[in-house]
């Protein structure tokens, strides 16, 4: 369980994102928890939120989920080629058209018809792969973002029922998607869950019979036991994160941080007092103090909005791992490849020391909490899934756990 202790920092790395595997693993057992009666589908998209696609799939099946979800068909066939015969089942949502429906059905992918034409080029597709498609609807409850509408949908359900009769497809599964699920409470989400029934209503009437029928996302499935439904899909829970500032600490749903973003003190100098620092000199030294430079930037995801000065406090940021690690904030702009730390007069870091910018406090800084994504995401004035997804490729990733890729597998 918790408390792993983190491999020491290769010489010469200006930056890396340790992944605890395990608590991939973990997070996905308290999920169950909260949804025993479902099946889980850890969504794997966006590389994996930027942990990494395959290594953060591994460590949810052994978790205990079952299905694998993701956006692009790209992102589906290279889930199926390198899981290799691994048993699961693998959802993609986002296709556009001329998507290539005929090797996602060979890959044994559930395709996602979202709309009319999409079940057109599922039908095209199951042909000219020779096999039956495993089809799932998405039904626009309220999101108008993808999804069949309810007014288009009666007639994608009788063309759908049509082409299951031909044995061109299946229907396997029905779903949609929530637009206020991270704000327990909004009238959005019982509009959303009464159309996604009366949608359900109309499958059954028309004859078809699927295996899976789900709605949730990470916060329906913290807070929403009535929407569970025959499955859940987690993103950001997964990783350890809360979907949103209103459901409270993660620890609060038994889930802990799986990435941790360090990077080590590049340069720390003595500045004077009344010194701009950094670009546009956002923040002015209110003392003779000494600065330390954190070799990361915008350049590997750090967003430039958590920049600190006149405007306002920036992204927070632990230095040290020992019992004098203690918490700063991002002094001026946040630069393509690097930002600055006031270190305070006196200051007894020196270059090489690791900083840490958001993630875990196993094996890091003892004696002072570490930021989560959270902490950046409101410095920034966004949400900690965009925290971690656009961390850069420039920024290693470094594995720790028991499904950590092997050496010499390729790395995500
Ligand atoms: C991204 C996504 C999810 C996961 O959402 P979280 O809030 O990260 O749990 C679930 N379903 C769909 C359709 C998605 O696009």
């Amino acid at each position: 369980m918790a408390g792993v202790t983190f491999p020491p920092f290769p010489d010469g790395a200006p930056a890396r994102a340790v992944v605890d595997l395990d608590a991939v693993t973990d997070n996905v057992r308290a999920l169950r928890g909260h949804a025993p009666s479902s099946a889980l589908m850890a969504v794997v998209k966006a590389d994996g939120y930027g942990h990494g696609m395959l290594p953060v799939a591994r460590a949810a099946l052994a978790g205990g989920a079952t299905w694998l979800g993701v956006a692009t068909a790209e992102e589906a066939l290279a889930l199926r080629a390198g899981l290799g015969g691994v048993d699961a089942r693998v959802l993609v949502w986002l296709l556009a058209p001329g998507a290539p429906f005929a090797d996602l059905v060979r890959a044994d992918v559930d395709v996602t018809v979202a709309a009319p034409w999409a079940l057109e080029e599922a039908v095209a597709g199951a042909r000219a792969a020779g096999r039956t498609a495993r089809v799932q609807l998405k039904v626009d409850t309220g999101l108008s973002r993808g999804g069949v509408t309810m007014g288009d949908l009666p007639g994608v359900l009788r063309r759908a029922a049509a082409a299951e009769a031909s044995g061109e497809l299946r229907v396997v599964g029905v779903f949609s998607h929530l637009a206020c699920a991270d704000e327990p409470g909004h009238p959005s989400i019982a509009r959303q869950a009464a159309a996604f029934d009366a949608a359900l209503g109309l499958v059954e009437g028309a004859g078809l019979r699927p295996e899976v029928r789900h709605l949730a996302n990470s916060a329906a499935t913290l807070t929403r036991p009535d929407l569970h439904h025959d499955l859940v899909r987690t993103g950001i829970s997964m990783y350890g994160m809360a979907p949103g500032p209103l459901l409270g600490a993660p620890g609060e749903h038994g889930l802990r941080p799986v990435m941790t973003f360090q990077a080590r003190l590049a340069n720390v100098k003595q500045v004077a007092a009344g010194e701009g620092v950094s670009y546009g000199h956002l923040y002015t030294t209110a003392q003779d103090t000494t600065v330390g430079l954190v070799p990361v930037g915008y350049g590997d995801g750090v967003p430039r909005h958590g920049s600190g000065g006149s405007a306002g406090p920036g992204g927070p940021v632990a230095v040290g791992t020992g019992t004098d690690a203690r918490v700063l904030r991002v002094a001026g702009r946040v630069c393509m490849d690097q930002l600055v730390l006031d270190l305070g007069p006196g200051a007894a870091e020196r270059a090489g020391d690791v900083v840490t910018l958001f993630g875990s406090s196993d094996g890091v800084a003892h004696g002072a909490t570490v930021p989560n994504a959270q902490d950046w995401a409101d410095a920034a004035g966004t949400i900690s899934y965009e925290i971690v997804t656009r961390l850069g490729t420039r920024v290693p990733r470094v594995y720790l756990g028991d499904h950590r890729p092997t050496e010499g597998e390729a790395q995500p």
